[in-house]
Formats: structure tokens, C-alpha cells, sequence
């Protein structure tokens, strides 16, 4: 293991049934109240989000807010906040996507993204998939390109990476 990821392992906290029984909660909150952790994860996303080509960087409500904004600012990019529906006051694009019990819809403003951009998305936690699935999909259906996905751990042993490479389609799947 590299140093950044040690440094990078040693603040996230397992919460173990949280938010529902059996669900073991990576809680980056340690790492984002760590000046030295938070600025060794946004300069190496952000190193990501310049070699990806990215012109536009996407973060997903709501922890994909807090590492994306920064990361946009240091890469010189411009950041798009996807949120949950209902959130946006302009025109929107939706998405919507399954969960395990029931399911959720994601939005962008249609404006935001034009056929001109290429676009990393970020987030915390790659878990199943599902809701990085529904953004590319959106990015994709805005007219953009995705350029990669770029998040801080990703939980292996769900399956998200499998599930996400067709719709990937060749971009990275970075997971620090
Ligand atoms: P998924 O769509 O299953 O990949 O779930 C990803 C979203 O749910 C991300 O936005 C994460 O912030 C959150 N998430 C899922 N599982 C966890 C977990 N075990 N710990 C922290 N966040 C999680």
C-alpha cells in the first residue's frame, strides 16, 4: 500500500450498521476534518480529473459535493452538481434507477453539459453501482462525454465495477 492510501485508509471510519442492520458505513468525515488527508485526496483526484481530459467535473449528491467541488477548482475545472429530483430549480434531465427495495431518480441541469464536454464524475463510495450507473447514463444522454469515473474506495465485493463496464465503455474506473 502507497503512502497516500495508508494516510487515506487510516480516516475513513467503519461504521458497522449504519444506516440499516448489516450495512457496514464507510464514514469519511475523520478524513475531510484532516487538512493533510483532504488535500492528498482532492490533488490526486484532481491529478485524475486532468490526465481523464475532462472539461467538466460532475459530483453526486451529496459526499460526491464535497470531494467534487474541490477537485473541479484545483483541476481548473467547472463542477455540475447531480442531486436527487425535485432539487434543481431549472430545466432538467432525469434519470431514474433501481434500488434494493423501490428506486430513485437523479438530475442535471440540461444546460449544464453539451455535446462540447467530457466529463469526470466523482464520488466517495462505489458500492453496488446503481447511482454512478444513472449518471453516466444522464451525462450520456445530455449530449456529453464521459471520461471517467473517479471515486475515493470502492466496496469490491458488491460488484460495482462489473455491473458499470458496459456502460463505462473503455473510460477508467479510478478507485483510490
Ligand atoms: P451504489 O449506488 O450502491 O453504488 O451506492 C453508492 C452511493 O451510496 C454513494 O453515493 C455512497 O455515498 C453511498 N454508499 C453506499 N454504500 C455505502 C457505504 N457502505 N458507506 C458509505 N456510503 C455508501
Amino acid at each position: 500500500m502507497t503512502g497516500i492510501e495508508e494516510l487515506l485508509l487510516s480516516r475513513i471510519r467503519d461504521v458497522a450498521d449504519y444506516p440499516a442492520p448489516g450495512v457496514l458505513f464507510k464514514d469519511i468525515t475523520p478524513l475531510l476534518a484532516d487538512p493533510a488527508a483532504f488535500t492528498a485526496l482532492t490533488d490526486a483526484l484532481a491529478g485524475i480529473a486532468q490526465s481523464s481530459g475532462a472539461t467538466k467535473v460532475v459530483g453526486l449528491e451529496a459526499r460526491g459535493f464535497i470531494l467534487g467541488a474541490p477537485v473541479a477548482v484545483r483541476a481548473g475545472l467547472g463542477f455540475i452538481p447531480v442531486r436527487k429530483a425535485g432539487k434543481l430549480p431549472g430545466a432538467t434531465l432525469g434519470q431514474a434507477y433501481d434500488l434494493e427495495y423501490g428506486s430513485a431518480e437523479i438530475e442535471v441541469h440540461a444546460e449544464d453539459l453539451s455535446a462540447d464536454d467530457r466529463v469526470l464524475v466523482v464520488d466517495d463510495v462505489l458500492a453496488t453501482g446503481g447511482t454512478a450507473e444513472a449518471s453516466l447514463q444522464l451525462i450520456r444522454r445530455a449530449g456529453a462525454e464521459v471520461a471517467g469515473l473517479a471515486v475515493l474506495m470502492e466496496l469490491g465485493f458488491l460488484g460495482g465495477r462489473a455491473r458499470l463496464e458496459p456502460t463505462l465503455a473503455g473510460a477508467p474506473l479510478e478507485a483510490l
